[in-house]
């Protein structure tokens, strides 16, 4: 989750427990329900280093595609362009992908505590993010969702950046993760992030950044267009219902994310679920379904980028 700056005190809590760090009025009440098992988080493998058997599902997506496309017996070059279209649609296209937090956040509680100007205010550099119950870090979850959907824009034709190359160490800070996505000079970014609500409420939901007089004022329109893409085919895909805590229908506008604030790309953030919902948590844990949402996620993306404005 992605919310206010932390209160040292509060950092440390988030270090020992990986709670809900700097959760909304409904969120933070999550935070009394952290336990000390998240001193034993999993971090998984990232999937980049992984082979899985959900990975190879999730390319055979545009596999047969392609397949079909080289068999074809009628010749000439409108037949050939639509081979290319229809194998890497998303050619010419950059995608930013944030990881949210980092698996190492915890350890340096001094940097990743520093106030770093969003425009509109001051903010923590980063924070630790949440965790299930039993330990599955949001880190660990980022990370791996966040390769996947780079590994499957790029089968799509994309050039993908992540604002991050490892999941052990700290930050980068979030005026860093914003600067990435604009020197990458992207089509479109997103931010991916699990939630650290109350244990009773649940489902995904889409923040998109509102206008501050600030560097992100000139892409909010677009923004809204990618949350809106992203919204529809995430609960497509994976089958999660709308946040029943925040936004209206999965759609949240907020002003005070530097990731957002200090964008000058189209970008939005998505928390996934609620990492303290059981029901929630037993998705972020199933590494098939973590496939299942980063494909959601690409034909959300995709959805976007090839739509005509
Ligand atoms: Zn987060």
């Amino acid at each position: 989750m992605i919310r206010r700056p932390l209160a040292a005190a509060a950092l440390a809590l988030c270090g020992v427990g990986a709670v809900a760090c700097g959760g909304a009025a409904v969120s933070d009440t999550g935070a009394s329900d952290a336990g000390a098992s998240a001193t034993t988080a999993q971090i998984e493998r990232p999937a980049a280093t992984q082979k899985h058997a959900s990975d190879a599902t999730g390319q055979a997506a545009t596999g047969p595609a392609d397949s079909e496309m080289d068999i074809t017996t009628v010749p000439g070059t409108r037949t050939a362009a639509l081979s290319d279209a229809t194998a890497k649609p998303l050619a010419g296209k950059t995608v930013v992908i944030d990881p949210g937090h980092n698996g190492g956040n915890y350890r340096h509680t001094k940097e990743i505590n520093r106030l770093v100007n969003i425009s509109n205010q001051k903010k923590a550099c980063d924070t630790t993010g949440t965790s299930t119950n039993d330990g599955y870090t949001e880190a660990a979850f980022t990370w791996d969702v966040s390769n996947k959907l780079a590994k499957l824009l790029k089968a799509r034709g994309a050039t993908v950046k992540l604002t991050r190359s490892r999941h052990t160490e700290w930050g980068p800070c979030i005026d860093q993760r914003a600067a990435i996505g604009n020197k990458a000079n992207a089509d479109a970014a997103i931010s991916i992030h699990g939630d650290g609500a109350a244990a009773h409420l649940r489902g995904f939901h889409i923040i998109m950044p509102k206008k501050i007089g600030g560097p992100v004022d000139a892409v909010v329109d677009d923004s809204a267009r990618l949350g809106k893409a992203v919204r529809d085919a995430f609960r497509r895909g994976t089958g999660l219902p709308y946040s029943n805590y925040i936004g209206r229908q999965a759609l949240n506008y907020r002003s005070d994310l530097g990731g957002l604030n200090l964008s000058r790309v189209p970008k939005i953030f998505i928390e996934c679920g609620n990492m303290r919902n059981p029901t929630d948590a037993a998705k972020f844990k199933d590494r098939k379904f973590r496939q299942r949402m980063a494909k959601a996620l690409a034909d959300g993306l995709e959805n976007y980028l090839l739509a005509t404005h």
